[in-house]
């Protein structure tokens, strides 16, 4: 599965981001050439610095909506250029529809032009407020398409739509994998999502913010699993023609998620009910045969061990004012297990 010495031209659209800044550290460490294409909407440059010394980088800053330059080309297109948090992604609704679908398609016509391979990061709201439990990736969904979250759930179903057009009208080399939950180092703090935020809270000794009765449930995947997916997912022959599902089973109630976080930190944080967005989906948890079978895909990491390495990175970075003394290196590293 590796391609060390490789020389492939990747392009990640949205590289500067949580997930594309991991991704791109693997694709240059198997020997790839990478190319990051950002607006640095919710990314940041913080993200790229650690690639600023490696001659096979580059950094276009560009808004995938825009028309790209003429003259990009690419062997592998990994398109993750969109915000993920629900309150990022609905403070500007309009261009993040148009980033999956406009966005989708520039990025579609460039691997169309090199004759590149290209995947997608869709994501299990697609499936909205499921009635299946788990997700197959045959469930067609329950969305609601005029709702605060469709800016995205039908965003990034049309931009499904378009990539699979794209293979059959133009034979594009196109795969898609549907994101479940994914966390680990390097989210940004004020993100809004729930890991960032709980673990921001408790290491800061303020209350945790629960939405709703905390009773919904979520499944959590560390970002090294992930990568492992969307990279698999990229290699393999042949091309499976249907979407992928990339997540961990392993599924928490928001109020056991709490509970594991206080744990780990060992804070004093209490934690406050606040309301229940809108269409807030109740439980989410994937079912990965199709990629256990098609890509040898499972992930490695429980997610104790990943919150462990998690909050051992917002730890070096966050001011604990209720405890003297940070914990040393080496007591973060034996509860992260060795995840860094
Ligand atoms: P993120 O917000 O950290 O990263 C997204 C990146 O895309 C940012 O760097 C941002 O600046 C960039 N971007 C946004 N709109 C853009 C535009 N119009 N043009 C150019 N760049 C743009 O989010 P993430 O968690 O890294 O998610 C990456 C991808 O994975 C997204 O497509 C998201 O929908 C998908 N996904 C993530 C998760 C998750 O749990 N992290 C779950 C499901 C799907
Ligand atoms: N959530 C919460 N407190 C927070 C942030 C989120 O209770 O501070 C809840 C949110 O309502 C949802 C779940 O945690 O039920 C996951 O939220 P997130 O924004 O991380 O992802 P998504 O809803 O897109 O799965």
């Amino acid at each position: 599965m590796t391609s060390r010495k490789s020389g492939l031209r990747a392009l990640v659209a949205g590289g500067a981001g949580f997930l594309g800044n991991h991704l791109c550290e693997r694709l240059l460490a198997e020997g790839e050439r990478v190319i990051c294409l950002d607006n640095l909407q919710t990314g940041g440059l913080d993200n790229l610095r650690r690639f600023a010394r490696d001659s096979r980088f580059e950094f276009i800053e560009a808004d995938v909506c825009d028309p790209l330059p003429a003259s990009l080309r690419a062997d592998r297109v990994y398109n993750l250029a969109c915000p993920a948090s629900p309150p990022l992604y609905q403070a500007d609704p309009v261009h993040t529809m148009m980033t999956s679908v406009v966005g989708t398609r520039n990025l579609l016509d460039v691997a169309q032009l090199s004759g590149g391979r290209f995947v997608q990061a869709s994501t299990s709201e697609v499936y909205g407020d499921p009635e299946e439990h788990p997700q197959r990736e045959s469930y067609r969904g329950s969305v609601n398409p005029i709702g605060i979250r469709a800016c995205y759930d039908e965003g990034k179903r049309a931009g499904e739509a378009l990539c699979f057009d794209y293979l059959r009208s133009f034979d594009v080399d196109v795969r898609v994998a549907r994101i479940f939950n994914t966390y680990g180092p390097r989210m940004r703090p004020d993100d809004g999502r729930i890991v960032s935020n709980l673990i921001v809270q408790a290491l800061a000794g303020d209350a945790l913010t629960i939405y709703g009765g905390g009773e919904q449930t979520r499944s959590f995947c560390y970002v090294d699993d992930l990568v492992d997916g969307l990279i698999r997912l990229m290699r393999v022959d042949p091309n499976p023609k249907a979407p992928v599902n990339l997540g961990n089973p392993e599924e928490y109630t928001i109020n056991a998620l709490a509970e594991l976080v206080l744990d780990l930190t060992q804070s004093r944080s209490q934690v406050v009910y606040q309301p229940l967005p809108q269409d807030d989906p109740q439980c989410r948890r994937p079912d990965i045969a199709r990629a256990a079978e098609v890509l040898g895909w499972r992930p490695r990491v429980p997610v104790r061990q990943g919150l462990a390495a998690t909050i051992a990175w917002f730890d070096a970075g966050i001011a604990r004012p209720w405890r003297e003394t940070a914990p040393s290196d080496s007591a973060l590293a034996a509860a992260a297990g060795g995840v860094a």
